[in-house]
C-alpha cells in the first residue's frame, strides 16, 4: 500500500476510478453514471482497446436469466456445498438476479444490439447444467446479445462509450493509495506511458480486474497446477489479489473443491499464450485421448461441457483429470478429420480478437504440421514421442470395445466407433481453464472485507475477482455476477460523500 504522504501531487482526479474494462468494469461504469450523472468516473484498463474487455469479451456470451429467485437460491446453495455461501448473500444476489434480465435488455436496446433467447450458436434455449441440484426450476432460460462472438462485451462497451466516462488504456492498477490505520482508500497508484502516476479517487475505487487464469505461478501456489492455459485473455494475471492483500483484505474462494469454472480440453496456436478450445459437438466420434502412460483415462464423450467439465466421482463433481495426466494427446481417425473442425469457433479469446481461423477439415492445421499424420498407429506413436507397441495396444483395446459396445470408461454406445480409417492424426491436448474465482472477500454491497472483519472504506470490488462462488456454479452466472457486483460496487462508491 502507498500511503498519502508518499504521493507528492495528484496526476489526476476523479470520483470513482473503476480498475478493469470487462464484464464489472464496464457494468460498474454504466451504473456510476446511471446513478450520479455529474460524476467523474475512470476506467483503468490494463490492456490496449484493442485487446480491452478481459474474458468478458473472450466468453461464450452467455447469460443465465432466473424468475424465481428461491428456486435459484436453493439451486446455488446445494452447488456450493462444500464451501456454503452466506444465506444472506444468496438472498440478495437471488433477488436481483430475478430482476436483472430488463436491465440486460436496456443495455442491448439502448445501443441497438439483439437481446436473444438462447445461446446464439447452439440449439439450447436453456443450459441446465446440473438437474440434480435443481437447475430445471432455478434456470429459466439462458439468453445472450447477439453478434457471436463477443456480443454482450460489444454492447456493453458501446453502453460505455455512449456515456461520459473516461478510459485510460494500457494503464494497469499496481497500488492502492491508504491511510495505514484505518486503510481507508484514497486513490491508486497506475502506470501510464512508462511512469508512475496517482490517481486521486475522491470517492471510492472499484476493483474489477478479473481472475489469474494467465498468471501459471499462481496457479501453481495456489492450486497445485503443473500446467495449465488460459481460453481467456492474456492480461488477468492475478494482480487484483496482490494488490489486495496489501490493502489488508481477507481472501476467500482461491481454489474451492475444484476450479469452478473446470478444465478443459485445450489445443494450443504455436504463437500464442492463450488457447483454442477444443469443440465439444463433435459430429464422430473414431476418436480417444491418452495419457502420460499411453492409456485412455477418462470417457471423453460425455456431455462434459454441461457440467463445466466436472466429472461426477465418490458421488462429487470434482475436476476432469487433465491437470494430473500430462502429456495428453487426442488420436484420430480421417473419418473425424474430415468431419469436424477441432476448435470451438464461437468464443475463446485467440477466435474473439485474434479472429485466428481454423480450417473446417482441420487440412490447413496438418499442412502446418500442428497435427500429427501418420499411416499407421505405429508411426503416429513415434512421432508422439510415445511407446509404438503401447499406443496400438490402447488403440486395439478401445476398438475392440467398439465391436463390442461396451466401453471400460462408460462411452455411450452411439460413441463408440473404431479408430480405422487412414491416415491417422494426433494432437496435443492441454488444460485449460475460462475463470478462477479467488480474491478480496467482499459483501453484496462490493465492499471488501478486511482481515480484521469490517469493510476496508472506500474499497470496492467486483467480478471473478474475489466472486461469490465457492465450488460448482451455472452457466450464465460468471457474466451476470459480475453486472451485479459491478453495479452495487459503482452505485456504493458513487453513493459516498467525497474524503477530505
Ligand atoms: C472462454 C470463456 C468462456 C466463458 N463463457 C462464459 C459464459 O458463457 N457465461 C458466463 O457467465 N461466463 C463465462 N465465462 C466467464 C466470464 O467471462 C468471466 O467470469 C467474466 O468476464 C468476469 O468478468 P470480470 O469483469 O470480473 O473480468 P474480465 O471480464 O476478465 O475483465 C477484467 C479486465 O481487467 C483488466 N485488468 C487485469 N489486470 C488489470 C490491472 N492491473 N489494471 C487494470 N486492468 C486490469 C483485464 O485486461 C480485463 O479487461 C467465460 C470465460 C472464458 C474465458
Amino acid at each position: 500500500m502507498a500511503s498519502l504522504n508518499s504521493v507528492p501531487a495528484w496526476d489526476h482526479e476523479v470520483d470513482v476510478l473503476i480498475c478493469g474494462f470487462g464484464m464489472a468494469g464496464s457494468s460498474a461504469a454504466i451504473e456510476a453514471i446511471d446513478t450520479d450523472p455529474q460524476a467523474d468516473v475512470l476506467i483503468i484498463e490494463k490492456m490496449p482497446e484493442r485487446y480491452a474487455g478481459g474474458n468478458a469479451r473472450a466468453s461464450g456470451q452467455s447469460l443465465m436469466i432466473n424468475k424465481n429467485p428461491q428456486a435459484l437460491k436453493d439451486y446455488q446453495r446445494a452447488m456450493s456445498q462444500p464451501n456454503p455461501i452466506p444465506e444472506d448473500m444468496l438472498d440478495i444476489w437471488a433477488d436481483r438476479m430475478s430482476k436483472l434480465e430488463p436491465w440486460i435488455q436496456a443495455r442491448a436496446e439502448e445501443v441497438g444490439a439483439r437481446f436473444i433467447k438462447g445461446t446464439g450458436f447452439s440449439e439450447r434455449e436453456a443450459v441446465l447444467e446440473f438437474p440434480e441440484f435443481g437447475a430445471r426450476e432455478a434456470v429459466a432460460y439462458t439468453s445472450t446479445i447477439l453478434p457471436i462472438p463477443s456480443g454482450v462485451w460489444l454492447a456493453f462497451k458501446a453502453n460505455v462509450d455512449k456515456r461520459p466516462v473516461k478510459v485510460m488504456y494500457e494503464t494497469p492498477l499496481v497500488d492502492l493509495v491508504q491511510d495505514p490505520d484505518t486503510l481507508e482508500v484514497f486513490g491508486a497508484i497506475v502506470e501510464h506511458q512508462g511512469k508512475r502516476a496517482a490517481i486521486k479517487a475522491r470517492r471510492g475505487v472499484v476493483i474489477a480486474v478479473g481472475g489469474y487464469e494467465a498468471n501459471l505461478e499462481m496457479q501453481r501456489n495456489y492450486c497445485g497446477y503443473q500446467e495449465i492455459h488460459p481460453l481467456g485473455t492474456p492480461g488477468n494475471t492475478g494482480d487484483g489479489i496482490k494488490i489486495l492483500q496489501k490493502a489488508g483484505a481477507e481472501l476467500w474462494h482461491m481454489r474451492n473443491n475444484g476450479q469452478s469454472g473446470g478444465i478443459w480440453p485445450g489445443i494450443q496456436h504455436p504463437d500464442f499464450q492463450t488457447v483454442f478450445m477444443r469443440n465439444f459437438f463433435m459430429q464422430t466420434f473414431s476418436w480417444l485421448e491418452i495419457c502420460a502412460d499411453n492409456q485412455r483415462f477418462y470417457n471423453e464423450t460425455a456431455e462434459l461441457q454441461l457440467t463445466h467439465y466436472k466429472e461426477k466421482k465418490h458421488g462429487f463433481f470434482t475436476d476432469t483429470p487433465h491437470i494430473n495426466a500430462q502429456p495428453v494427446h487426442m488420436i484420430f481417425d480421417e473419418e473425424t478429420r474430415v468431419n469436424n473442425c477441432l476448435i470451438v469457433k464461437a468464443f475463446t479469446w485467440n477466435v474473439a480478437t485474434e479472429q485466428l481461423d481454423w480450417s473446417e477439415d482441420n487440412s490447413a492445421e496438418v499442412e502446418k504440421g500442428w497435427i500429427l499424420k501418420a499411416d499407421s498407429i505405429a508411426e503416429l506413436a513415434a512421432k508422439m514421442g510415445r511407446d509404438p507397441a503401447a499406443v496400438e495396444a490402447t488403440v486395439a483395446k478401445y476398438n475392440a470395445a467398439c465391436a463390442k459396445g461396451e466401453d471400460e470408461f462408460g462411452r455411450h454406445p452411439a460413441t463408440l466407433q473404431p479408430i480405422a480409417k487412414g491416415p491417422f492424426y494426433a494432437l496435443k491436448i492441454v488444460p485449460a481453464v475460462v475463470c478462477t474465482s479467488g480474491g478480496g472477500k467482499r459483501n453484496m454491497e462490493g465492499e471488501v472485507i478486511g482481515t480484521n472483519g469490517k469493510p476496508i472504506p472506500r474499497l470496492y470490488e467486483a467480478g471473478e475477482c474475489g466472486s461469490m462462488f465457492s465450488h460448482l456454479y451455472q452457466n450464465g452466472c460468471y457474466l451476470t455476477e459480475a453486472m451485479i457486483s459491478g453495479r452495487a460496487a459503482a452505485k456504493n462508491a458513487v453513493s459516498l460523500k467525497a474524503w477530505g
